[in-house]
Formats: structure tokens, sequence, C-alpha cells
């Protein structure tokens, strides 16, 4: 069968994209993605496809590959994967996370589900389409993307707002979805068609200074930033308790009296409590703004009471929430006797452009339908269910243009849906060579529907 040449060649080229170990830490001079941008430029050369590659950075570069249709007013469809990969710590491993092995299969290494075998899949399904010199009536574009780990600078961002006409398109398919979960109604599939919003916040704390020797009544920076970090902590930012929870809840196979209870504003805390703590945190973020309150820092001397402390709180906002709610959410919380001493800042640089604004997509299009359909190839009869991502993806850029960005993939029913989640940037990260198949599978299925349902 095709589709096991095929499988075969996503495992390759995954292993081999986990290898080049492209880690991003943060900094501009780390992730050295051109390696995988030039492994990727290798295997998709063809006369047929257009190439380009970007480097604003020396190292970060992403490649766009334009494989064109026949009608020029159709419309484009991008298949986008990120190159990079975040750092790991090796010894709460059990294998190489650079090894790329394939033991029992499964290949292990980081960046196997986040993302590469995405990336890896979608560049085995496009060269495939253009080496059987299908062509469909509008272009398809597979943009292989850096820096996707540290907000998007240096690659989608850069890519998107200095050559757009490079990357120009209708639809968005990328990270992450398509994890199933069996149930006695059968097999429900959640998409990603949104995400939530960062909002991180510096807030800085005055008091004011004096011997360390006689704090009795002192006025002290950082008693008073401990303080705000309890009242964070206590503060209920309140729930959002919408459509796609109440589907997220129905695919959790939860049963109808936790539903219930999760639904409602006033009983949703408790329900909360009584659950696997794992399932717990997940629900809390899909459902509410979040506070963690990150970083402390405050003085320096050890017999100076400090009369300046530093908070970070990182915040995730949901969709429809703004930073001046947050703002007004932190100062209900900190409280009238305490804000008089602080000042509340935005924490990364560029708030406006490289914000991780909350963004949805509706799932009124063709490309969710040909997803759906696609999907029930593989489960016959699934739910195909949208949910809302906590964490940022690069979909957040197309999204702001109007673009439809999904979050997809197909995993096979073998890896239970919280235990996927915590190999997100977590150790032991790996993924079934099913789920690669059905994957690789999923591209070729959307494509071939696509342009039928536009
Ligand atoms: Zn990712």
């Amino acid at each position: 069968m095709a589709i096991d040449r095929l499988t075969g060649e996503t495992v390759e080229l995954l292993q081999a994209l986990i290898r080049n170990q492209c880690v991003n830490e943060g900094t501009a001079e780390s992730g050295h993605e051109i390696r995988n941008a030039e492994l990727l430029h290798h295997e998709i050369e063809h006369p047929d496809v257009e190439v380009q590659l970007f480097e604003p950075l020396p190292g970060r570069a992403s490649l766009v590959a334009r494989y064109h249709g026949t009608d020029p007013d159709a419309p484009v469809l991008c298949l986008m994967g990120h190159t990079d990969v975040v750092p790991v710590t090796a010894d709460g491993w059990r294998q190489d996370p650079w090894g790329g092995e394939l033991i029992n299969g499964e290949v292990w290494g980081r960046g196997a589900v986040d993302m590469l075998n995405v990336t890896s899949s979608m560049a085995v399904a496009f060269r495939e389409i253009v080496s059987s010199k299908k062509r469909y009536p509008g272009d398809i574009v597979y943009f292989a993307v850096a820096d996707e780990e540290h907000g998007g600078e240096h690659g989608a961002a850069y890519v998107i707002d200095n050559h757009w006409e490079a990357i120009k398109c209708d639809y968005v398919l990328t990270e992450y979805g398509g994890t199933p979960t069996a149930s006695p109604d059968g097999v429900m599939v959640l998409l990603t068609s949104g995400e939530k919003g960062g909002a991180a916040r510096r807030i800085k704390v005055r008091g004011t200074p004096g011997h360390g020797s006689m704090p009795y009544g002192a006025d002290s920076a950082l008693v008073k930033a401990a303080a705000i970090v309890q009242r964070l902590v206590d503060f209920d930012t309140g729930p959002r308790l919408g459509e796609m929870f109440a589907n997220r809840l129905k695919a959790l196979n939860l049963d109808e009296e936790m539903q219930a209870r999760l639904l409602d504003p006033a009983r949703v805390r408790d329900a909360l409590a009584e659950l696997p703590p794992g399932l717990a945190k997940n629900l809390h973020s899909c459902s509410h703004m979040s506070w963690s309150p990150n970083i402390l820092s405050s003085g320096d001397k050890a017999n100076v009471i400090p009369d300046y402390a530093e908070l970070m709180v990182d915040i995730r906002t949901l969709p429809g929430q703004d930073g001046a709610m947050v703002d007004d959410m932190l100062r209900e919380a900190i409280g009238d006797d305490l804000m008089p001493s602080v000042v509340i800042e935005p924490y990364f640089p560029n708030p406006e452009k490289f914000a991780l604004d909350p963004s949805s997509s509706s799932t009124n299009t063709p490309l969710w339908e040909a997803l759906e359909q696609s999907i029930q190839m593989a489960y016959p009869g699934a739910a195909v269910v949208p949910s809302l991502v906590t964490g940022g993806t690069d979909s957040r850029f197309f999204r702001r243009k109007g673009i439809p960005a999904y979050g997809a993939g197909l995993l096979s029913l073998d890896i239970p849906m919280d235990e996927f989640q915590n190999r997100f940037h977590g150790y032991n990260e790996r993924i079934d060579v099913d789920s690669l198949k059905l994957t690789t599978q999923l591209w070729l299925d959307v494509m071939d529907r696509l342009w039928e349902l536009a």
C-alpha cells in the first residue's frame, strides 16, 4: 500500500528532524533551524515546486514551498509546521532525547509530538502530491517555520510581515489536534479552532528602605509583593463556560452529573477540585483567564529592608478578553490598600506586535468539512469537536488576518489524551507509528476533498 511506503518516509524524516536538534532556547542565537530547513528543502525539491528560504538572522531559516494549482482564483491551502523544539533535561528521559530511535513501534525524541511529527508528515504528503503530478485547483504551500517556541518573531511573524507574497494563502493547517477518545457513543476527535492569548504582566512594588535589624512595622516592598502573590492565587478570575468548553467535557466522557456541575458557574470550582489533578488543570485553563505568579525578585543586601520588588505573572486570556480587562482584574485582586504602591506593565516588549492575542476561527468552512470527512474515513462515524489550546501557536498570525487556521493531525487510540498532553515539552516525548500513518493519510485525504467542497 502507498500509505505504508509514505508512513516509512514520515518516520525517517521525523527521525532526521529530531537528530538535527534545532533547540530554541529563547535567544536569537539559538534554534539553528537552518539545519531542518535545508533538510526539508532537499526532501521537497522538484522542478514544479517554487522554494524560498528566509533567514532574518543567521541560522534562523524558514522555508516556503509552493506547488501551483490549475486555477489562480481557487483558495490556497498552507500546511505549516515549526522546525524548532524546546530544550530537554536528559536525566528525566528513558531514551536519548536526540536519538530519534524507533523502539517498539514508537519514535522517541524531542519534537516527536511538538511538532516534528506534523512537520514531517506534511512534507511527505506535499511531496507525494507533487511527484504524482496531481494538480488541484488551488496552490498548496508548505511552510516550515523557525522560532515558534519563542513567539515567532524570527519565524512566522517575520515571513508574514515581510514576505506576504510568498506565503499568501486562504486556509492554514498546523499543530495540534486529532486526539481521539473512544466512548460508548463512538469516537470523538478534538481539533483546535482557537487558542488562549498571553498577557504577561510585570508588577512593580514600591516600599521604604530600612535597617534589617528593625523590621517592626516596616514598609517592605517584598512583604507587600508576597501578599500580592497570595491575593492573585486566591482571586477567582471567573469561569467562561461556553459551547466549546461544553464540547470538551463531552469529548472527555465525564459523567452527566459532573458535566452539569462543571458547566455551572456557581459549582465549577468545587467540581474541579474533585477531578484528577492533570485534568482539573487543563479544564481550569480552558474555562478561565489564568494567572501564574512565576518570578519574584527584590533586594540585594541581607541587612536592608527592600524598597523595591518586582513580580512577573504569566497570564493567559480567553477569546474575548483583552489587556484592559486583565489590568482591571489585577487591580481588583491587588486591592485598594496595596494599589498605591504598585505599577502594572506588560512583561514582554512590543506587546502590540508579538502579543499572544486569544484567537479563534469559525468552523463553518470547507476546510473544516474536509477535515471532518477525512477523519471519518479513519474513524467511521466519529464526532469532530472544535477545542481550544491553552498555549500559543503560529496560527494567531494568520487568524489576525482573518484566515481560518486549525490545529490538526490524527492520532491512534493508543495514546490517552492526558498522557499525550504531558509529552508536550515533557519527558519521554514519543509518537507511535500508527499515529504518523493516520496523520500522513489525513493530509492527503483533506487535499482530495478541500477543493471539491470550496
Ligand atoms: Zn509546537
